[in-house]
């Protein structure tokens, strides 16, 4: 039996079948990852948007390594000197304010939530405005807040306070507005919607919106934060800022850690007593954390996720027209997504047996996240396997 098979097999018997995996992976360096049969890839996917200075990069190894021998947790009863140097990194790198620590986008998100209800409460107000077809994760509040009915499907009864107006429609978000309405959330760039970037307009008049009528504006950066989008944060791709966000994904670079931020006016809202995590900003992920954006800025890597993610969707643009079914590439940075009009499945399934792992989102759309510091000569051959595949799926365009 092959190693794989081995996996497999334990896999179908001790884990539960939430997800349908083809490979199993063993080693990781930069953009390359193995399988357990020693075949190498093109990591495009970074875990989802996790690995954004790559795997197992030194400088974050060896943050991890050396607090893992000094202090690993303390409760959050005690202070941790690590935590709030991360903390005043996030409050310099984005608008100044205070941060609360979790594990994950969805707590990062139920986080958001709970401070949007506890500021609106002695007014009465709970309700927050989603957007459809965003994703802001698994539980069951997080779960209500996604705009998928997907993920809600045999859960019901889904938690109330949550309703969806259609993004990048400005409109249907201000006629949502009610008395209850506490709050709005968003992506700037919506991830498992399909790599949609909000309109400059809508994503300015949201804020707008948000002042005129007295709401805080939340933003869900777990995907489109930590330098992907070419800024720090998603949002910072335009003129405004929220009043809150959340990060997690890339935060420790594949440690776990997630994060509420608040901008000065709500930074205060939480005090003792009225949330709380037990693993939240501990000395070991708030290290690996540090470690990797200090991975970002020595590497530069907001330029860099900038200026390579416009060659690279401009290479990949080239494929419109050329092969049947592409209809579109977008993106911002190097969260990038081509739009076909059919199922994605086949085509990632593709890509990943000629070496390059990407995912599907949407349904027809194959979404690139590839670390940022991904080399020229990676993304040259990215290109030229998506061109491979594309021939071999179902040929070149032909005059009609
Ligand atoms: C992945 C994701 C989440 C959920 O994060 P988890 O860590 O899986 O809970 C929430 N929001 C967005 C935008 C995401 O991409």
């Amino acid at each position: 039996m092959s190693k794989t098979q081995e996996i497999v097999e334990r896999y179908q018997k001790y884990v539960m079948p939430t997800y349908a995996q083809k490979l199993a992976l063993v080693r990781g360096k930069g953009t390359r990852v193995w399988d357990s049969e020693g075949k190498v890839y093109l990591d495009f996917a970074a875990g989802i948007s996790v690995v954004n200075v790559g795997h197992s990069h030194p400088a974050v190894a060896q943050a991890v390594a050396e607090q893992a021998q000094v202090l690993t947790h303390v409760s959050n009863m005690y202070y941790n000197e690590n935590q709030s140097l991360l903390a005043e990194k996030l409050s310099s790198l984005s608008m100044g304010g205070k941060c609360f620590f979790c594990n994950s986008g969805a707590e990062g998100n139920e986080g958001l939530i709970k401070l949007a209800r506890l500021w609106g409460h002695d007014k009465g107000r709970y309700e927050v405005i989603c957007m459809k077809n965003s994703f802001h994760g698994r539980t069951l509040a997080t779960a209500a807040a996604t705009g998928q009915d997907k993920v809600k499907k045999g859960f019901e009864p889904m938690p109330e306070g949550f309703v969806h107006a259609e993004f990048n429609n400005l409109d249907s978000v201000a006629a949502l507005v009610g008395e209850k309405t506490v709050a709005v959330l968003l992506e700037a760039v919506q991830g498992e919607g399909g790599v949609v970037p909000a309109d400059e307009a809508f994503f300015n008049g949201v804020r707008q919106l948000c002042n005129d009528k007295g709401l805080l504006m939340l933003c869900d950066e777990v995907q489109c934060g930590m330098g992907r989008t070419g800024n720090w944060f998603g949002f910072q791709g335009y003129g405004v800022q929220p009043d809150a966000f959340s990060l997690a994904k890339a935060l420790g670079n594949g440690y776990p850690i997630g994060a509420v931020v608040a901008a000065p006016g709500v930074s205060d809202v939480f005090q003792p007593g009225k949330h709380a995590s037990t693993f939240g900003g501990t000395p070991l992920a708030c290290a690996a954390a540090l470690a990797a954006i200090r991975v970002i800025e020595e590497e530069g890597l907001l330029s860099r996720a900038a200026e390579k993610g416009a060659e690279f969707r401009n290479a990949l643009g080239g494929f419109v027209g050329k092969f049947a079914h592409v209809k579109e590439v977008r993106g911002r940075g190097l969260m990038v997504g081509i739009v076909l009009d059919e199922p994605a499945g086949p085509l990632v399934q593709m890509l990943s047996d000629a070496g390059l792992l990407t995912l599907a989102t949407a349904e027809k759309v194959v979404r690139f996240l590839p670390p940022l510091n991904v080399r020229d000569n990676e993304l040259e051959e990215a290109v030229d396997i998506v061109g491979d595949c594309l021939a071999e799926w179902h040929g070149e365009q032909t005059a009609e």
